[in-house]
């Protein structure tokens, strides 16, 4: 008979792996809960720090809330150094007078140059994403690629607000492929793989493609998204997070900063939920000035 090491161990004991540790609250007066390590029952980690309860991990959330949503935006937006009209011109898409005809005709109606040649017929939707492509130097994705439907564990409020849409997700091969219409955001791409450890690899799509696109995307399994327009102070927000780590049974939390966007993640053992906290209102997102034509699609999208 072969004798493991195991079978000459004692049955495991359910105390051996508990360990005395103290909520990361100072102000807690729990201080004598245990935490089971691993794969406590109780209790909240947001990184290293464990807080031995739901009202402990709120109270402590303000602190990181309020610097978050304190937090100006220091990142310098990151404009490519091409125009689009210039762009579109090195494609030869355009000849000089066109691209002046639709630069005073797009001032003059207070519509984005995108807009204008398009209704104009000087420029399609294909060779503006091209532009875009040259423009912040990612590739453009063919039509038979953007055709897969992609359940994702990510807030839809993020990627309609940026106009970006994953046309390929496998948490397994640690692969997303995000296709943006107007701009990469990095705040995005940030904030994704912040939450994730997913690096997003960025690409330019049109937005009729991402229009289809969005009509795919689903949500895996045990994912929800909760988008709070007002949120308030960081105290209610908290409160809000609070409120939400109780009814999905959070063992882990995360934050996140994406743009003028607080991202909280709480991970149940069932659920996850991702907590998304307007601090502007959503009316000032990032985009140029719409035509009334993207702000329809806008609105549609919604
Ligand atoms: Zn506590």
């Amino acid at each position: 008979m072969k004798l493991s090491l195991k079978t000459l161990l004692p049955a495991r004991d359910l105390g051996w792996n508990r360990v005395r540790a103290v909520c990361a609250l100072t102000t807690c007066h729990n201080k004598l809960l245990m935490k089971y390590v691993p794969g406590s029952r109780i209790g909240i980690f947001v990184g290293a720090a464990w807080y031995c309860s739901a009202d402990c991990f709120a109270m402590a959330s303000r602190g990181t809330l309020f610097s978050l949503s304190a937090e100006t935006l220091v990142e310098m937006p990151r404009n490519p150094r091409l125009s689009l009209g210039l762009a579109l011109l090195s494609k030869g898409y355009l000849d000089e007078d066109q691209l002046r005809f639709a630069m005073a005709r797009s001032q003059r109606e207070g519509l984005t140059l995108e807009t204008t040649l398009v209704e104009c017929g000087l420029a399609t939707e294909k060779q503006l994403a091209a532009a875009r492509g040259t423009q912040w130097g990612y590739p453009v994705l063919g039509q038979d690629a953007v055709s897969q439907s992609v359940a994702v564990d990510l807030p839809l409020t993020l990627l309609r607000a940026f106009f970006a849409v994953p046309l390929h997700y496998s948490a397994k091969a640690r692969r997303l492929v995000l296709g943006f219409v107007y701009r990469v955001e990095h705040s995005l791409l940030q904030a994704i793989e912040q939450m994730t450890g997913l690096r997003p690899e960025p690409c330019f799509i049109t937005l009729s493609e991402f229009k289809e696109q969005m009509q795919r995307v689903t949500a895996v399994s045990g994912y929800e998204e909760a988008a709070v327009e007002n949120p308030g102070t960081a105290t209610q927000m908290a409160r809000t997070l609070g409120g939400f780590a109780v009814e999905t049974a959070a063992r882990e939390a995360g934050f996140s900063k994406c743009n003028s966007w607080i991202w909280a993640r709480l991970v149940g053992k069932t659920r996850t939920v991702d907590v998304v906290f307007a601090l502007r209102p959503t009316a000032s997102a990032p985009q140029p000035k719409l035509s009334t034509a993207f702000s329809e699609t806008v609105a549609s999208l919604g």
